[in-house]
């Protein structure tokens, strides 16, 4: 099927040099919600229980094959990404599930579309059980969306929202995003498949920044998180096997975003919002950050009605 080619409305980025409109931080935790979370390294980890190997040379003086079985050596599993400060998902990771996320919430609305795709990566038809069919089945047909090439502003003063928000190539974020660090966070060996993973109920911390923002574009990022009638989301994906349905009786990948507070910085503007004010400098907690995230989103889904879905990708997983 020939997809029309969608025109992706494109404007001249926002001045960053500047500070103006919402500036500030979100403080976000991400919990993993009855499921276990994957993020590769890359690296594959070796790991031998030395105490045992000291314990059974004492008693023998020798190693052979045999005792290469008793350690149980664990070998060829996919490790969890971690730093200097532990256990960590890297920023980068919870940038691109928002933006991708973001990418594909919005969607062709009298031939014109919000956002090119730039994360949100160009795919074949899949029939069911061929890699991507959970993926399209979630997105439906806006991921054979024809959006044409993704914004470049080494090539182009013009860029998406999108773009404008998150940076593209010769282009800075408005936005961004410090490693998010694992809370006492137990990593599981999984011998199907052979990773590292973070037990249900795992939780781990990171900072959002962000400048020169409008109060619905605020709104947007919170909906990039499954925010949307307080300050913890819904379930939504994130990491490796997200996709997979349930492996060896286990499920991964589903997760749950919460905002702990919204700090406005001083150099931001006001933010009035029904009847409430907040000022720069202040920070927003409890039942009052409750009815901020509310109504940020509402006010995005009212500036951006006809373009964009919130679509409940976990429910939809669930039924496949
Ligand atoms: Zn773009």
């Amino acid at each position: 099927m020939q997809q029309i080619r969608l025109k992706v409305l494109r404007n001249n980025p926002r001045d960053r040099s500047t500070y103006r409109d919402l500036c500030g931080l979100i403080d976000v935790s991400i919990i993993t919600d009855n499921s276990y979370l994957h993020v590769g390294s890359g690296r594959e980890r070796f790991e031998v229980n030395l105490n045992k190997l000291k314990e059974i040379y004492t008693k023998r003086k020798y190693i052979d094959i045999n005792t290469i079985k008793e350690l149980q050596l664990k070998a060829g599993y996919s490790d969890f990404v971690s730093t200097s400060k532990g256990i960590v998902i890297p920023g980068s990771s919870v940038k691109g599930n928002i933006r991708a996320r973001l990418e594909l919430s919005f969607h062709g609305f009298n031939g014109s579309v919000r956002s090119c795709f730039l994360r949100a990566s160009h795919i074949v038809r899949a029939n069911k059980g061929e890699s991507g069919w959970r993926h399209q089945k979630v997105w439906s047909e806006t991921v054979f969306e024809d959006r044409g090439f993704p914004c470049d502003y080494t090539k182009n003063n013009n860029v998406c929202l999108i773009c404008d928000l998150f940076g593209t190539s010769g282009l800075k974020s408005l936005i961004g995003f410090s490693d998010f660090i694992g809370l006492n966070v137990k990593l599981e060996a999984l011998d199907l498949p052979k990773v590292y993973a973070a037990a249900p109920s795992s939780e781990f911390n990171g900072k959002i920044s962000f400048m020169n923002l409008k109060d619905y574009e605020l709104g947007l990022i919170l909906l990039g998180m499954g925010i949307v009638n307080s300050s913890i989301g819904r379930s939504v994906t994130l990491g490796r096997f997200k996709y997979k349905g349930l492996i060896s009786d286990k499920k991964f990948g589903r997760i749950k975003y919460k905002i702990n507070k919204i700090i406005l910085n001083r150099f931001s503007s006001k933010l009035i919002i029904n009847n409430l004010t907040f000022n720069p400098g202040s920070s927003i907690e409890s039942e009052d950050l409750n009815t901020l995230c509310k109504e940020l989103v509402n006010l995005s889904l009212k500036h951006f009605e006809n373009e964009f879905k919130i679509v409940d990708e976990v429910s939809i997983l669930d039924k496949l």
